[in-house]
């Protein structure tokens, strides 16, 4: 299950950044995750809540916040939302499609005191 080393990467980066800031104890951490990465949101949630206790963050919260995909039509710059991995643009039907978003997996922020 790969979402637990996600998870585990999660933990051990907000937990150095909060420590160089000075945080005592993290109570939120906000993700996003896009649609194409693959990463299950429930899977990533349980890895969580299972590794937490282990690192003592028992009291942090884990939001995720789900990216949808979408791409930019190349021939008319026309920016839309890929339906089942359609990559073709509504407004020209253009094919030549670049990817601007759906493949974030990263730590959008986290709070604590
Ligand atoms: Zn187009």
């Amino acid at each position: 299950m790969h979402e637990l080393s996600i998870a585990d990467n999660i933990i051990n980066a907000v937990k150095e950044a909060s420590q160089s800031r000075g945080m005592l104890a993290v109570s939120k951490i906000g993700v996003r995750i896009g649609s194409l990465s693959s990463v299950d949101p429930d899977a990533l949630t349980f890895g969580f809540d299972v590794l937490k206790r282990d690192q003592g963050m028992m009291d942090c919260e884990l939001a995720i916040e789900f990216v949808k995909t979408t791409a930019r039509c190349t021939k008319c710059l026309y920016e839309f939302k890929v339906e089942d991995c359609v990559f073709v643009c509504p407004q020209c039907a253009s094919s030549q499609c670049d990817l601007v978003s759906g493949q974030e997996l990263e730590i959008a922020y986290f709070e604590g005191e």
